[in-house]
């Protein structure tokens, strides 16, 4: 399927860019890409998905707005609170761009569904905000072999990573284990700076498209870590690690028993 007139027009400060073209953007048409909660990082993520012209973008989520989200998820209105986000987020996105399919899912995701749900898509993208949701989106994504795009804010600290299943480094690669339940402080305890959540999830859409486009994402086997005070701004090199649990040789499932919230989705 070519490109029409209309989307030649909406993505013609795109087209001109090097390395993209007709090929690219159609490739991008023809994705369909998961998006894993639709806070913090979900907003920006299903933005530049739709704005880039992604050509089906699955929004996953169960929360319904709160006056607490506005700081940073601006996909919503003070009009929209108590409405679920992802029938608010879907909405909002189709009227900017309706060339696209947006479709809302109002599920949770569990590591009893998210081999299931997460089936058949081009790439995830994740927002999540809890170490359970976290590690089963990994596993279901190395099962799968769905590219997975990671991303993470708590404070005034981002964190990103692209991970290839059978190519790269997976998230359990990095970080095993989950940390003990109550560890880590939820982002409502120690908070999260809006902005951080926007540059996260830009870089995070970023990969998604490259890759997507058929480019060659930057992030692999590279764990971005940003501050806000630029103090640091660091690539943390991530390599396979023998054994793991979800990319090695043998497949384990290994839920995360505990619920937590964690760094911002
Ligand atoms: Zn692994």
């Amino acid at each position: 399927m070519g490109l029409s007139l209309n989307e030649i027009k909406r993505y013609s400060r795109q087209l001109v860019l090097p390395d993209m073209g007709a090929r690219e953007q159609n490739r991008l048409k023809n994705a369909k890409v998961a998006v894993t909660g639709a806070g913090g990082l979900g907003c920006p993520v299903s933005t530049y998905l739709t704005l880039a012209g992604v050509g089906q973008i699955d929004i996953f989520d169960m929360d319904k707005v709160e006056l607490s989200n506005f700081n940073r998820q601006f996909l919503y209105t003070p009009e929209d609170i108590g409405r679920p986000k992802v029938e608010v987020a879907a909405e909002r996105l189709r009227a900017v761009n309706p060339e696209i399919e947006v479709n809302a899912i109002d599920t949770v995701i569990n590591y009893d569904n998210a081999f299931d749900l997460l089936k058949g898509y081009d790439a995830v993208v994740d927002g999540t905000d809890n170490f359970p949701v976290r590690y089963a989106v990994n596993d279901a994504c190395v099962v799968n072999r769905i590219p997975l795009f990671h991303g993470a804010v708590l404070m005034y600290e981002g964190r990103v990573t692209t991970i290839i299943p059978g190519e790269t480094a997976c998230y359990r690669c990095a970080f095993p284990e989950p940390p003990p339940a109550g560890s880590v402080p939820t982002c409502r305890e120690a908070g999260v700076f809006g902005a951080m959540t926007g540059i996260v999830g830009s870089i995070q859409s970023l990969e998604a498209i490259r890759y997507l486009a058929g480019l060659e994402p930057s992030l692999k086997n590279t764990l971005l870590i940003i501050n806000a005070d630029y103090s640091i701004y660091d690539r943390i090199k991530l390599r396979r690690r023998e054994g793991c649990s979800a990319c090695g040789e043998t497949f384990i499932p290994r839920p995360v028993d505990y619920s937590c919230e964690v760094p911002e989705g």
